[in-house]
């Protein structure tokens, strides 16, 4: 009898978390109108071993379409606890790392490994949990506040959602609104500005404190304070994480382990603020132009 009752259940309890994450998922992709390309492969196993993973790209090439190559054979590690940065113009496939690093496309050539695990041969929805990306363009679902915070940690107390909320500069702003966290936010309720929305973003992020963090000049849609009072939140919150920084201000990648300076999906310079500034190319000029702009 209870041979039987426990497997059952326990088989119970995996098919709600999978058929969850399947939800979700669906839930996502319509939201980002993004077409769910990539497919679990039948023998997918949870990722494991990531008390701090060591992410690698290894020698990766990918296009969206054919006949227009995007990253040209990139390589490099973010080793476990540590921060990477990579900085370049727009267009110079930075975003296409962190979609390439969360598996919305598959690399056409090369690998992505996650504690040395290849992201392919892994479930989606363990490669998911593993990882906390704030992008660039934040999409809010259509429900309350605080569901948007807490998802991806759907058990978190009120509690904590409004802790990650004033660490995200946005409990006031919730607070103000006559139904507070139960307001419904998305493009059926109340209309966020980026800013906002990105504020949102990284209260769920920094909720969910999953061991490998994303951002992707998750601060660029906020007013010079906040984003100053911000950067110290983020900076904390991936003490110890392996992270991945895409920058659009430079000051906020002066303590990376490494910077990497991509251009047209090349790694054209690379190394720590110092060896970047002592080598006096591009990231250098970048650094004085900034310099003057502030
Ligand atoms: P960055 O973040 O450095 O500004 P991206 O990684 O977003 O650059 O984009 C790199 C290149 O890939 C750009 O030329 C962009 O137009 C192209 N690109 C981005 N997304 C897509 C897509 N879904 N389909 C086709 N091309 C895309
Ligand atoms: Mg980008």
């Amino acid at each position: 009898m209870i041979q039987i009752y426990i497997p059952l259940n326990f088989l119970g309890v995996i098919y709600r978390e999978i058929k969850q994450n399947l939800v979700d998922l669906d839930k996502m992709f319509t939201l980002m109108d993004r077409p769910q390309e990539v497919q679990d492969r039948p023998d997918a196993t949870a990722l494991t071993d990531l008390a701090t993973p060591t992410v690698r790209f290894e020698n990766v090439r990918f296009a969206y379409e054919a006949e227009r190559p995007i990253l040209h054979g990139l390589s490099f590690e973010i080793p476990a606890g540590k921060t990477v940065a990579v900085v370049g113009p727009s267009g110079a496939g930075k975003s296409t790392l962190s979609r390439l690093l969360y598996r919305f496309y598959d690399v056409q050539e090369g690998r992505i490994t996650i504690a040395g695990q290849d992201i392919r041969q892994v479930t989606q929805a363990s490669l998911r949990r593993a990882i906390g990306i704030v992008p660039q363009d934040t999409v809010l679902f259509n429900d309350s506040i605080a569901f948007n915070i807490a998802y991806g940690r759907t058990d978190a107390s009120q509690e904590e959602i409004e802790q990650a909320a004033r660490a995200a500069h946005i409990h006031n702003f919730i607070a103000a609104q006559p139904q507070g966290y139960a307001t419904t936010v998305g493009e059926r309720g109340l209309k966020l500005s980026g800013g906002e929305k990105q504020r949102v973003a990284i209260a769920r992020t920094l909720l969910k404190d999953p061991p490998i963090l994303i951002f992707d000049e998750a601060t660029s849609a906020l007013d010079s304070a906040n984003e100053r009072a911000i950067q110290a939140e983020l900076r904390a919150a991936a003490q110890g994480k392996t992270t991945l920084v895409i920058a659009h201000r430079l000051s906020t990648v002066v303590d990376a382990h490494e910077i990497l300076v991509l251009d047209a999906g090349q790694i054209v310079e690379r190394g720590n603020h110092q060896q970047l500034l002592a080598l006096n190319g591009r990231y250098a000029s970048m650094w004085a132009l900034q310099q003057q702009s502030t």
